[in-house]
């Protein structure tokens, strides 16, 4: 069974366009799909439900408040009970049709995750495709998560990539990282971003930031070293200073006071930098134990049958090719 987790804010324009084309796609499958309003505003669960009526394998999930794409995704993915799940946008940016090839391509090459990157972004206006290149850039090398370029939150997920999220702990949760640090084995399928089909964006530049932040904070302790660098740097200057003074002060050009008052203030700005670079360290090891993520995860661990033959955990052999 295909589970589909569509997370939904304020589409009322761009809904009657995605769901006949969403059901003509699942119509030859086994499926249920879970539209998660995100709190919309306008009248999106009114033509939620009168579109879904006629369309028992499709729900509406509504949460309380508007609480983020990321969010809505987690609601969707916790009630999704599909041997394979897809998680994509309603605004037909991420055209259904390529939900096919990407069932096609996890059970023909044996992988547990397909991300559908954006080939091609022409279609994107230039600012959103200079700061998604520049979040791809910087989150890769600040985190150190091998992320799939311009893959957005269009992918294809296996029941045991499903169960490994859930099992997760943490609350704050940027999918785009958290599933490539899973490690489990993926295959890309590259497609033409398309412009949206109707309403307009909810990621502002805010949000934008936001989600940047909350990648990079949530990955990595790179911000918290900052206090520690800083501190480096100023003990290093004010070693260079402390001389000087000291020189000023022997040779008798010294105002009275002068010297011990710099002196003074440049010991106390790099201890008090490098004690708080010290708590940073230990802030990040709790953050990091908070988080209780698996430090490893078996190759192989999650069993399941292949779709086609049968046979229960269709891992690759070490010489990569697939076992019967
Ligand atoms: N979305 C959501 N909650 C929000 C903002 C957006 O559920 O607070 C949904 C939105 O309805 C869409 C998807 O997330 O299905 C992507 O949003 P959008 O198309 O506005 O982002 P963009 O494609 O411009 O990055
Ligand atoms: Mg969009």
């Amino acid at each position: 069974m295909l589970s589909v987790v569509i997370p939904v804010f304020n589409e009322q324009d761009v809904l009657p366009l995605l769901i006949p084309r969403l059901r003509a796609v699942l119509g030859q499958l086994d499926h249920e799909v879970f539209f998660v309003d995100d709190g919309s505003t306008d009248a999106t669960a009114a033509v939620l439900s009168d579109l879904l009526d006629p369309w028992p394998e499709a729900k509406v999930l509504r949460l309380a408040r508007n609480s983020g794409q990321q969010v809505a995704l987690t609601a969707g993915l916790d009630r999704a009970s599909g041997d394979w799940v897809v998680t994509m946008d309603a605004d037909l940016q991420d055209p259904p049709e390529l939900i096919l090839e990407m069932l096609t391509i996890a059970e023909q090459q044996h992988v547990d995750v397909v991300y559908a990157a954006r080939g091609d972004r022409s279609s994107d206006p230039r600012f959103k495709r200079a700061t998604a290149g520049l979040y791809y850039r910087l989150v890769e090398r600040l985190t150190g998560v091998p992320i799939v370029p311009q893959a957005g939150d269009f992918r294809l997920l296996s029941a045991a990539v499903v169960r490994a999220l859930r099992a997760l702990p943490e609350r704050k949760r940027v999918y785009r990282l958290l599933i490539p640090m899973l490690g489990f084995d993926s295959a890309v399928v590259h497609h033409r971003r398309a412009v949206r089909a109707a309403g307009e964006t909810s990621y502002t530049l805010r949000r934008m930031v936001l989600l940047a932040s909350d990648s990079v904070v949530s990955f990595s302790s790179t911000p918290l070293r900052f206090a520690t660098g800083l501190g480096l740097l100023t003990a290093c200057i004010s070693g260079v200073t402390a001389l000087w003074v000291v020189l000023v002060k022997l040779t008798g050009n010294a105002v009275p006071g002068w010297a011990s008052s710099t002196l003074g203030v440049l010991f106390l700005g790099t201890v008090q930098l490098l004690c708080l670079g010290v708590l940073g360290e230990y802030i990040g090891r709790i953050y990091d134990e908070v988080k209780a993520r698996p430090p490893y995860r078996m190759r192989g661990e999650e069993k399941r049958a292949c779709p086609h033959c049968g046979a229960v955990n269709p891992a690759k052999s070490p010489e990569g090719t697939p076992t019967p």
